[in-house]
């Protein structure tokens, strides 16, 4: 969004964001932003995300997805069992 004040653009705070797989603009606090390594990824669903993910992974060194799923994977693991309080028997 943008307005004119003396005949210069004046970006307003609310920066809005566009989906790169549909295209959609969404506000700040909407949608999902991954920041990595000086790239930004905007979504504005889960779905897109979804989308982009499923082609994402495909391109990927198969090296580094092999590390970077089974490390991910992992952790979540890991999360669960923390979650799932020990059963006292
Ligand atoms: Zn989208």
């Amino acid at each position: 969004m943008s307005l004119h004040d003396n005949g210069r653009i004046v970006m307003v705070e609310r920066k809005r964001y566009e989906c790169i797989v549909c295209g959609r603009k969404f506000p700040y606090g909407q949608g999902i932003i991954v920041s990595r390594a000086g790239i930004t990824l905007t979504f504005h669903s889960k779905s897109c995300l979804t989308k982009f993910f499923k082609l994402f992974i495909e391109n990927l060194d198969e090296k580094e997805f092999k590390k970077a799923s089974r490390m991910v994977a992992e952790e979540f693991r890991k999360l669960r069992e923390l979650k799932s309080k020990p059963k006292v028997i």
